[in-house]
């Protein structure tokens, strides 16, 4: 396990996911019946841009860095949440960003299988109770800790796509939650580095049988280098109501101050199966 989100934390990726993110969240709050988040890549829940890592790369600046004016608009529900987390030099990921959206009787439970960040994660979240950290593999958490008592909530499936194979696990554990917790929310991020792969796991969504699912995709370039993260994905199972004109909304708002004109920039959220 060789990837740290520490030097990549506040990225366009991440923007694009946590923006997205705070939209699923904010649609599960519109019920008064409590919900339950499943973060199974949880990474170490908030992270530090002053710090070594993030300076060595200096990604959030070509990310986050360029938003911190936006106060309306379809980013500003999670860029207010930022700012309210100490934003900047502190960058909230998703264990940070979901806690602070929970009410009184929502819980969230997260899962990080490397050593040093789990211990991270525990610290930050000691004598939480409406959180859990487990020291745990995400693929096995997806089945053990599906459905949820609360029988409504979001499952968001983070990996880093350092092993061979990603795309065809996450086909795989989309279908099982979904067998296992039908009316569950999915989350599932993905890179965008050239077409061919992506258009294999689109194809595999469409085959597989699960229902009611769209994808989110957001690229500052053509996707033709598989060295270069062109942009990202989040494919979105059981999406809230209206979810996808709000996803749309954000897309835009992203491309217009992340965007840098490149040729095949853009963004697309589409449906993969209908509901
Ligand atoms: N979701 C986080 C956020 O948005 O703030 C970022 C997560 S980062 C992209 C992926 C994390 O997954 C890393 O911290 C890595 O250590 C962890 N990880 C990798 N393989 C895992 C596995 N099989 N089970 C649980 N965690 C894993």
């Amino acid at each position: 396990m060789n990837y740290r989100h520490a030097f990549h934390a506040g990225n366009f990726a991440d923007c694009m996911k946590h923006a997205l993110l705070v939209a699923l969240i904010h649609r599960l709050c519109a019920k008064d019946t409590p919900f339950r988040v499943l973060d199974t890549h949880a990474g170490i829940g908030t992270y530090d841009l002053t710090a070594s890592e993030a300076e060595r790369t200096g990604e959030w600046k070509r990310g986050v860095g360029r938003l911190l004016d936006i106060t309306e608009g379809p980013l500003a529900p999670w860029l207010d949440l930022i700012r309210r987390a100490g934003f900047p030099p502190h960058y909230p990921g998703s264990p940070a960003l979901v806690r602070m959206m929970l009410r009184p009787r929502d819980r969230l439970v997260l899962c990080e299988l490397h050593e040093d960040d789990s211990a991270a994660l525990r610290t930050l979240f000691r004598g939480d109770p409406q959180t859990a950290v487990h020291k745990r593999d995400a693929w096995e958490a997806l089945s053990a800790l599906t459905p949820f008592a609360e029988k409504r909530g979001l499952v968001l499936v983070d990996p880093p796509f350092e092993v061979e194979g990603e795309f065809g696990r996450m086909a795989e554990a989309i279908s099982v939650v979904a067998h296992r917790f039908r009316a569950g929310v999915q989350a599932h991020w993905y890179p965008v580095k050239h077409r061919a792969p992506v258009r294999a796991f689109h194809t595999a969504l469409a085959d597989g049988g699960v229902r009611d699912i769209v994808a989110c995709e957001f690229w500052l370039r053509e996707p033709t280098d598989p060295q270069r993260l062109n942009g990202c994905g989040l494919v979105v199972v059981n999406p809230p109501w209206k979810f996808e004109e709000e996803a749309r909304a954000i897309l835009a708002a992203l491309l217009t101050h992340l965007g840098e004109g490149e040729p095949g920039q853009g963004f697309a959220v589409t449906r993969i199966a209908e509901e």
